[in-house]
């Protein structure tokens, strides 16, 4: 998979070939998602071997498939996750309440209520009230804090929604020793798909600061949460998996040294690559005459799991039947009647000119926030169809 690191390559064909290769001799009556489940035991693999002492956690909310959940923990994986549905998608995996943090700052209190009597008890918060509810509802449970980090070099930033402020830190971690519970460490998120380790060093920085501070003030912090950010190849050059894990390994040592616990929180870099979308064209059109524009309706679309097109932040590969044909740009949308519908239009993409109704397209690298990013209904279109192979 390190061929991932020059784009384009003889070894990029044999990674994405299962999938492909399961479309290419399936008929879909509807986009179908299909997620190569060894392929995410190969990441696995490379991100566990880069990672080295740090525990991985995967990021449910990526995809919480079934097949990938069971695969993972066979493996040794454990979870993150956002919800009490999440984390009873992890328990029926097979997952033990211990290898269970509930990741999300913004939780329900009969959600954490119901963690504490099921055994979770690793819970992240970034604010008073937080702190207050899961003092209520998971009296003496681990917590640690989220903190915000700037200037993300992302391509889909998690930043400013979540974690409190650098300078409110501090005494957060003594409210929660006030309220009885025991704040064992922070956590960060660096930004989703950051492409290279390099990137972040910069954010390090700032949680280091934090840590260190913390620490001088007499907090015995035990716990860093590295949370996820590890990327997935859409057609820009990334570091490959295990060096880049590595290279964040070494920097979270030169910063912080040695922590006892340190957690990593991949979602998209352990999935995308593994899965691939079967959709077709719906329709190849243009608005006149003399337009140069070309339309190219897919029926997939915004709201049937291609969300993070939002922005045109992430873009994807797209593969056709047609692709030793000429191609052109087009706009390019999906099938309901909104008129937000619309994947790439500022940057167009470039497909083949005969391309035509009827013709199948495959999108790659798309086992991340696709399947739960759909509508369950919009305009009776029907949420994603998902297959594990
Ligand atoms: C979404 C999320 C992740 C996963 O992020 P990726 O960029 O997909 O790796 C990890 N941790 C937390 C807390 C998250 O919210």
């Amino acid at each position: 998979m390190n061929a991932f690191v020059t784009g384009l390559s003889a070894c990029e064909s044999s990674v994405f070939s299962r999938t492909e290769d399961y479309i290419r001799t399936h008929h879909f009556d509807r986009p179908t998602l299909v997620i190569d489940t060894q392929a995410v035991a190969r990441q696995y693999a490379a991100l566990a071997q880069g990672l080295g002492r740090a525990q991985i956690h995967y990021a449910v909310k990526a995809n919480p498939a079934p097949e990938i959940l069971r695969t993972l923990h066979g493996l040794g994986a454990h979870f993150d996750a956002a919800s009490r549905v999440e984390l009873q998608m992890c328990l029926d995996a097979g997952a033990r309440p211990d290898q269970l943090s509930f990741g999300n700052t913004i939780k329900r209190a009969s959600d954490i209520a119901w963690a504490h009597e099921t055994g979770i008890d690793l819970f992240a918060v970034d604010a008073e009230e937080e702190i207050e509810k899961i003092a209520q509802n998971a009296p003496g449970a681990r917590v640690y804090l989220r903190i915000i980090v700037d200037a993300t070099e992302a391509e889909w930033p998690l930043t400013r929604k979540f974690g409190s402020g650098r300078d409110k830190a501090l005494a957060l971690i003594e409210m929660a020793k006030e309220f009885g519970l025991n704040p064992v460490g922070l956590s960060f998120h660096v930004g989703s798909q950051t492409r290279r380790a390099a990137m972040w060093a910069p954010i390090l920085d700032q949680v280091a600061a934090v840590w260190h501070a913390a620490r001088d003030a007499g907090h015995d912090l035990t716990l860093l949460n590295i949370g996820g950010g590890f990327p997935a190849f859409y057609g820009r050059e990334i570091d490959a998996p295990a060096l880049y894990a590595q290279e964040v390994m070494k920097l979270v040592q030169q910063r912080f040294g040695d922590v006892p616990h340190i957690m990593a929180e991949p979602g998209r870099g352990l999935v995308a690559e593994a899965g691939m979308i079967a959709s077709e064209v719906l329709l190849v059109s243009k608005k006149s005459d003399n337009d140069l524009h070309r339309w190219v309706y897919l029926d997939i679309g915004r709201f049937s799991g291609l969300a993070e097109t939002e922005g045109e932040a992430i873009r994807y590969q797209f593969v056709t039947d047609r692709d030793m044909e000429q191609t052109g740009p087009c706009i390019l949308a999906g099938p309901s009647c909104d008129s937000a519908d619309v994947l790439y239009e500022k940057q167009p993409v470039q497909l083949p000119l005969g391309l035509r109704a009827g013709d199948r397209v495959m999108i790659r690298a798309c086992g991340a926030y696709t399947s739960t990013y759909a509508s369950v209904g919009f305009n009776g279109f029907p949420p994603l169809d998902v297959v594990a192979i």
